[in-house]
């Protein structure tokens, strides 16, 4: 199973992709995360990386082309993969059609979270993540059980540095800009369908299940 999750920043990607992950028990892949991994070690990459996220701005295709084929290369995507924060770019998408082609690939679909902009900005002001594991919260519709602590591994949470509200506000236009147009560009490859994701969690995962479910036929 491939699979690409599109949308907005905030759009609850990242929420869904840990279930659908589960689900088909795919890696979940956020280049997002692998960044922000990065620059919390201070590789080189990170290093590159590291002012544009914290503008808001895109990361150049060139690096995220390398890491995203570097992360395809491991023996866990042999039964296909999530990915969650690539393409953002139509050289992105264009790039990724010739590699799968090359491996003689292709996609099953494309899930496109549909949320508005003035929603957006209160999802990610509020959102909170995981300092160890990653897992996402939000102060109002996701609480943690036990102040500033996750769930999961107990780990802290904190609010990412590109979520506080000027540069969330660049990162949506950048959104627009230079993203957007991949829905087209996946609407005339017939792979993308649209799941309105202002709906509770988990009913934005039983539609985004049921839509795959009726691409791939299972
Ligand atoms: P993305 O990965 O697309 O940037 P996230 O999954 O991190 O988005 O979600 C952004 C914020 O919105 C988080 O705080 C998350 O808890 C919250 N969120 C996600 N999905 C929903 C939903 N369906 N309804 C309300 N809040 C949501
Ligand atoms: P995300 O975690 O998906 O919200 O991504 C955080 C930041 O990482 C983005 O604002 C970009 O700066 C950078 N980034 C993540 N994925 C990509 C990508 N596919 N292309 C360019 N930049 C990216």
């Amino acid at each position: 199973m491939r699979l690409i999750l599109l949308g907005p920043p905030g759009a609850g990607k990242g929420t869904q992709a840990a279930r659908i992950s589960a689900e088909f028990m795919i890696p979940s892949i956020s280049t997002g995360d692998m960044f922000r991994e990065a620059i919390k070690k201070q590789t080189l990459l990170g290093k590159q990386v590291e002012q544009y996220i914290s503008r808001g701005e895109l990361v150049p295709d060139e690096l995220v082309l390398g890491i995203v084929a570097e992360r395809l290369a491991q023996p866990d995507t042999a039964n296909g993969f999530l990915l969650d924060g690539f393409p953002r770019t139509v050289p992105q998408a264009e790039a990724f059609d010739r590699y799968l082609a090359e491996k003689g690939q292709s996609l099953n679909a494309v899930i496109e979270l549909a949320v508005d902009p003035e929603i957006l900005v209160t999802r990610l002001s509020g959102r909170r993540v995981c300092q160890n594991c990653g897992a996402v919260y939000h102060i109002v519709t996701k609480k943690e059980k036990q102040t500033g602590v996750c769930d999961l591994c107990q780990g802290q949470l904190i609010q990412r540095e590109d979520d506080y509200e000027a540069t969330v506000r660049n990162r949506l236009a950048v959104y627009t800009r230079q993203t957007l147009p991949l829905i087209r560009y996946y609407q005339e490859a017939g792979l993308l369908f649209r799941v309105d994701g202002t709906q509770p969690i988990s009913v934005v995962y039983q539609e985004i299940m049921t839509g795959i479910r009726e691409r791939v036929g299972q």
